[in-house]
């Protein structure tokens, strides 16, 4: 016997055709011996109808209030999910993120998961029922309802599987696996059997959301074994204990034939539209300048992704461009408009009309040329690159968005990732 956690992520619980299939799928895990916990999302598109009622509600919502909307969708599919399974003879309950309890932190909306108290969950394992989990939920002090940021239940799932030691955590999803890429932007993308938690931390966090990054991080910590699977496939499809999808693993982890057969230089290439671009023209070029403009973003809890400074022109001021998340924008130029008289700029210029494209791989550590083979290829297509950052295991580069498939595309066959069987 097993104890699994799996994890059904929107498009898995879209609908009660969706949801009974479900069930089947964690009935023949139960068949075969295993005890199991089941998180769920809300059905596709939901949290985003939630979201926008709060907006509409007021555009200074309460964050507070945003959780008690948000988390919603979760408890309506954990619900259904429950009586789905209880129809085709599995004993199941639903538990609320207050009714085991999830604790967490008080950060409403991107709230940290703490402590989560296992002992209902252990007994209702133990009479030999599944338990059906809302993801993306937890309880903060004063009982208040949290979120955790969006994508959220990926990270309610590895960290449940965490805390009742399960021997694995399944993320069922609509792909069926971690590709080399975005499989809906390249069809040739291979997919990968294996991903190190390192690599899977900076694929996660440079924008390939088929894993939220904080889940990633978790797992990674609390050492889970993290597999990503297809709940899209036939009833007869391989039992998830035969590892179809992608597993997660420690570096140590990786065999021989992953080194010799599977693995390129590079793992994987991520794209990010979710940033925009500042450039703060003529800064003067002198000690101080620099901490000028980002102490005050930093104090706003603005996080800054990209920076370029430029050389002094001969009048000594400096051009200084960088990258914030598209969402704190208008944030960002509140803080730097009224900074303007210390920094001493002379204009503020935006444009949101970027991406950030980003290649990963542990095998960047050991081989020069990465980077240039990045810039080359990107070179011969006109793609020009506006800003780059590098990490010991990633390069990423600030491209015009609409160059963004093209840009996936062409790197992806330069670092010869594509499959060779695909279309
Ligand atoms: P869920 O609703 O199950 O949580 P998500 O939409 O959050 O699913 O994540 C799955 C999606 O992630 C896929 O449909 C795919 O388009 C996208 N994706 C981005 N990068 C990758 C990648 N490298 N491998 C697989 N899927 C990826
Ligand atoms: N339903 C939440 C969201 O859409 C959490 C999740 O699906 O992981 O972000
Ligand atoms: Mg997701």
């Amino acid at each position: 016997m097993s104890r699994i956690v799996m994890k059904f992520g929107g498009t898995s619980m879209a609908g009660i055709e969706r949801i009974r299939s479900v069930a089947l799928r964690v009935k023949r895990e139960v068949d075969a011996g295993n005890q199991v916990a089941v998180v769920v999302s809300a059905m596709a598109g939901e949290t985003d109808r939630l979201v926008n009622f709060c907006r509409e509600a007021s555009s200074l919502y309460d964050p507070k209030e945003y959780d008690v909307v948000v988390s919603a969708g979760e408890q309506i599919t954990s619900g259904l999910l429950a009586i789905a399974l209880q129809a085709v003879g599995v004993p199941a309950r639903s538990w609320m993120g207050w009714q085991l309890p999830i604790r967490t932190s008080d950060g409403h909306a991107s709230a940290r998961i703490g402590e989560i108290d296992t002992t209902a969950l252990n007994e209702s394992l133990a009479r030999g029922e599944v338990a059906v989990i809302p993801g993306f939920q937890g309880v903060a002090t004063g009982e208040r309802v949290t979120t955790l940021g969006r994508g959220g239940s990926d990270t309610s799932a590895v960290a449940i599987a965490a805390a009742m030691q399960a021997d694995r955590c399944d993320i069922y999803t609509d792909v069926d696996g971690v590709y080399t890429t975005d499989p809906r932007i390249v069809p040739r993308a291979r997919k990968l059997k294996r991903v190190t938690y390192e690599e899977m931390l900076e694929l996660a966090s440079v924008g390939a959301k088929v894993l939220q990054t904080r889940s990633v991080g978790l797992a990674m910590k609390e050492k889970v074994r993290v597999q990503v699977l297809s709940s899209f496939t036939d009833a007869d499809a391989p039992m998830a204990d035969t590892l179809p999808g992608t597993m997660i693993v420690g570096e140590d982890e990786l065999g021989q034939e992953d080194i010799d057969v599977e693995r390129q230089l590079i793992t994987g290439i991520a794209h990010d539209k979710n940033e925009a671009k500042i450039t703060l023209t003529s800064v003067p070029d002198k000690p101080g300048s620099v901490g000028a403009i980002f102490t005050p973003l930093a104090q706003a809890n603005i996080n800054v992704d990209m920076i370029v400074q430029n050389v002094a022109h001969s009048t000594g001021s400096t051009d200084v461009t960088f990258t914030v998340p598209g969402a704190d924008l208008a944030r960002s130029l509140e803080v730097l408009g009224n900074a303007q008289g210390e920094i001493g700029y002379a204009e503020l210029v935006h444009d949101t009309r970027v991406a950030k494209i980003s290649v990963v791989g542990v095998g960047m550590r050991s081989h020069a040329g990465v980077a240039a083979t990045m810039f080359e290829t990107l070179g011969a297509r006109s793609i020009n690159i506006q800003a780059i950052t590098t990490s010991e295991i990633k390069v990423s580069v600030l491209i015009e968005e609409d160059y963004t498939e093209l840009a996936v595309r062409v790197l992806h066959t330069a670092y010869g990732l594509d499959s060779e069987d695909a279309a």
